[in-house]
């Protein structure tokens, strides 16, 4: 009943949270991530437009309007998941199982280091938790099944970024939660910065831009090596995918799965039977609970 109350009230205060931020009440301007998601989406469809990598695609690419629905759907999801009911309700159950309560789990707490340091710990370790998990939901066929709306994307455009199903962010988020707790409770209003940078980043890896940072290419994720890990046609010894990456590339180089053979501009992307694969969004979310076997 507690628990129940607790998700209750994250979710009530939720609604009001998302309302302050679309009407700009927030404390500080800078912590609205609604308008900075807005922001961060019409700067890099203004990059798209002013240099296109394939000149010939539309401006309106194929699915835009059906990326630019999930986009908005799943930054409200992620937000509640994540930042109100996942984290208050866990940390109350986890407070009343284990002795001593939630902060006894933590390892090495980073509070005792300078904020910045804080800061690029807490990206970094998030960033490799969830290569591992994205790497996972391409070797388990029950997981495979919610990300294949990620990959059916067939024309790459920066709203593709968050075109997946809601189920990743509950495979997603216990991984979040064990960073948390080893590294220390880093308050999510205090990790903004660590959010808008991953938006940006994953923005510009899904753009329609002839991007890869020069030499930095080997720490960041960028377009041309992104644009591989949805690559139609890999070879069979990397049919489990390739350049897992989130925002960071060096995982993908320090353990063998970095893949851009030649210049992606113009491969076909998707999977096999992407042309059976639903095309609207409620049938996409539906599809993994209900298609059994292909
Ligand atoms: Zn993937
Ligand atoms: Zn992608």
């Amino acid at each position: 009943m507690e628990y129940w109350e607790t998700f209750i009230n994250s979710f009530s205060s939720y609604g009001n949270y998302i309302w302050n931020e679309i009407t700009f009440k927030t404390e500080h301007w800078y912590i609205n991530y609604f308008w900075m998601l807005t922001a961060f989406s019409l700067l890099v469809w203004g990059l798209e437009v002013i240099f296109p990598w394939r000149k010939n695609q539309s401006l309106f690419r194929k699915d835009f309007w059906l990326d630019a629905g999930y986009m908005y759907f799943n930054f409200y999801i992620f937000n509640l998941i994540i930042f109100v009911a996942f984290s208050e309700t866990t940390k109350s159950i986890v407070g009343d199982i284990i002795p001593g309560g939630f902060d006894s789990m933590i390892l090495y707490d980073t509070k005792q280091l300078p904020y910045g340091w804080q800061l690029i710990i807490f990206f970094v370790s998030l960033d490799f938790i969830q290569w591992f998990t994205h790497r996972m939901l391409h070797r388990f066929d029950f997981l495979w099944r919610f990300h294949k709306v990620h990959h059916s994307v067939e024309e790459m455009g920066f709203a593709a970024h968050l075109r997946y199903h809601w189920m990743e962010n509950v495979v997603y988020s216990p991984m979040k939660y064990i960073i948390m707790m080893i590294i220390g409770n880093f308050n999510p209003q205090d990790a903004f910065i660590v959010y808008y940078v991953s938006i940006a980043i994953g923005h510009l890896n899904h753009a329609n831009i002839n991007l890869s940072y020069g030499p930095l290419k080997y720490i960041l994720n960028n377009p041309k090596m992104h644009i591989w890990h949805h690559a139609h046609d890999l070879p069979q010894s990397r049919r489990y995918g390739v350049n897992f990456g989130i925002s960071l590339s060096i995982w993908d180089y320090l353990f063998g799965t970095a893949y851009i053979p030649k210049d992606g501009r113009d491969i076909k992307l998707g999977f096999d039977g992407l042309v059976k694969f639903p095309k609207r969004f409620l049938s996409q979310i539906m599809y993994p609970f209900y298609k059994t076997k292909e």
